[in-house]
């Protein structure tokens, strides 16, 4: 029942500075967000990947106004990009990209998204690396998938997101998984209504399956983007059945979130994604997180009493 009622909270202003202005607020993002700046972030990529972890780096943003805002993101993720550089990581850190940061609700948004992240992929593929297209809320999808299939004409490497709570996602897995797509599945993490999206847990437990089943034997590179230890157990299962080899799909989980399994799968042979959001603009992430578990928001609440 929580879930929706921060989902409805972190669009709103309002709460946003409540909740930014809080104190004990910034003890409880940093679970989730380890840093603000790329100085900040560059140790933490260091210790994750010397412990057999690979990334998915995510600077934090959304729901931008204005085209400056928009450049800004792209100049984020490049600046990032340039450090990772002297990392000589490869394939081992890679970017996950929320278009609505890069300018797709504006005017000629979709335009604007496909322009100000090209140079972003551009820039990864220069390091030997590449850029999945995060999922946002299911208005956004028809552009998300248009500017998927546009950059993977130069870029067949770039990834791109799908949900399980949406009734569209298993077509768009067939279509992604028969043209070879690396395509992350993950049960979602918007507000969506009845009529596009299932609403309970076990119903998008079930549909999670039968997609990861589509992605299994499909000619992709699935990446399991999940904390639940039964999916998790499923994907293992299926990818056996199929006859994936270890380096043929892999895991992802965010940073913050049932670490020891990041290591136990990483010590199996798995490859292990941490996605690793960081930047200022964290609130809507944030918020999300608070929304997938509701024991977040009490010790978040508890955190800002024993502060305040
Ligand atoms: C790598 C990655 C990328 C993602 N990208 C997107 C995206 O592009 N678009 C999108 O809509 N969603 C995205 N998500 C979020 C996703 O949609 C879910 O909201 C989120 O993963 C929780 O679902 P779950 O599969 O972990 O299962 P759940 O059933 O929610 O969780 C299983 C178990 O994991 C633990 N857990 C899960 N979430 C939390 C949390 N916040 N805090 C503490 N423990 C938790 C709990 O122990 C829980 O019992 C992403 C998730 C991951 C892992």
């Amino acid at each position: 029942m929580l879930g929706p009622v921060i989902l409805a909270a972190s669009r709103s202003d309002r709460i946003r500075r409540l909740i930014s202005a809080a104190p004990g607020t910034k003890q409880v993002v940093d679970r989730f967000i380890p840093g603000e700046t790329v100085d900040e972030i560059v140790p933490i990529i260091r210790d994750l990947t010397s412990q057999g972890l690979e990334l998915t780096m995510d600077v934090v943003g959304e729901d931008i106004t204005t085209p400056e805002q928009a450049e800004a993101a792209r100049d984020a993720y490049l600046a990032l990009i340039d450090r990772l550089t002297e990392l000589e990581l490869g394939t081992r850190a890679e970017m996950s990209v929320k278009l609505s940061m890069f300018g797709q609700a504006l005017d000629g948004g979709h335009e604007l998204a496909l322009a100000n992240v090209r140079p972003v992929v551009e820039a990864a593929a220069a390091i030997g690396t590449t850029v999945t297209l995060d999922a946002e809320d299911h208005t956004t999808l028809d552009s998300m998938f248009a500017i998927h299939e546009e950059l993977r004409k130069d870029f067949p490497q770039t990834g791109c997101v799908i949900q399980a709570y949406l009734f569209r996602t298993e077509a768009d897995a067939r279509r992604l998984a028969e043209n070879g797509s690396r395509v992350r599945l993950v049960k979602g993490a918007y507000k969506e209504p009845a009529e596009v999206a299932y609403q309970q847990k076990h119903e998008i437990d079930k549909a999670y399956v039968r997609v990861l089943g589509i992605l299994m034997e499909g000619a992709g590179y699935p990446m399991i983007g999940s904390h639940d230890p039964r999916l998790i157990a499923i994907a293992q299962e299926l990818a056996h059945r199929v006859g994936r080899k270890l380096d043929e799909y892999e895991f992802q989980m965010l940073y913050g979130i049932r670490t020891d399994e990041h290591l136990r799968l990483a010590a199996e042979g798995h490859r292990m994604r941490v996605y690793t959001a960081y930047g200022t603009d964290w609130y809507g992430y944030f918020m999300r997180r608070l929304a997938e578990k509701p024991a977040n928001l009490r010790f978040f609440l508890r955190s800002m009493v024993s502060k305040g």
